[in-house]
């Protein structure tokens, strides 16, 4: 059975060029960009319940934990060498632990295999670890929208909780095709 709008890249990532499409290779920048998405509907989809139906005090405190760790990690003046690679680690989590907060096999199920973060993508960890300014000011914005996204959770805003979480993902799609821009040309 064809599924003719997620397998025509040109419907699905209507703004990656030609130029880059052709310089990044193979399609995994187009395969990437659909998991994402696919990904931030099914994690949106266990913020909303989770908003709705509450979730526990031990799932809260896992989750407030988490979030401190990348508070404390990016509230530096300066992100170490390694702090990237400790954000993944830990955006990993969050992510793992939004998933997890609804208690739903089925979806935990659909969900089993996440998509690495755009941060993690091989030209693009390039990219962000070689500028330490701009990967501060990028965590600053995700770690904002993951406090945003509990929020919501915890006042049981279900839209909101789902809206951010697609939010979130969306603007993983447009560092990930910027990253791509600006890599293409390295690449001639
Ligand atoms: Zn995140």
């Amino acid at each position: 059975m064809s599924w003719p709008f997620l397998d025509d890249d040109r419907d699905a990532s209507p703004v990656i060029t030609h130029e880059v499409r052709a310089k990044t290779g193979d399609g995994a920048l187009h395969d990437m960009l659909i998991r994402l998405e696919i990904y931030g509907a099914l994690e949106g989809l266990a913020a909303r319940w989770a908003a709705e139906r509450g979730i526990s005090a031990l799932q809260l405190g896992a989750v407030q934990d988490c979030l401190k760790s990348i508070d404390d990690l990016i509230q530096v003046s300066k992100l170490s060498t390694g702090s990237l690679a400790q954000f993944l680690v830990l955006n990993a989590r969050f992510h793992g632990l939004v998933m997890e907060a609804v208690q739903c096999r089925t979806l935990s199920q659909y969900a089993e295999k996440p998509p690495q973060s755009f941060f993690a993508h091989p030209w693009a960890y390039q990219i962000w670890a070689s500028d330490p300014k701009k990967l501060h000011a990028a965590l600053i914005i995700e770690q904002d929208q993951h406090h945003g996204i509990i929020e919501a959770i915890q006042n049981g805003m279900g839209a909101r909780a789902e809206n951010l979480v697609r939010e979130h993902f969306l603007l993983g799609r447009r560092q990930l095709l910027g990253s791509a821009e600006q890599q293409a040309p390295r690449q001639v």
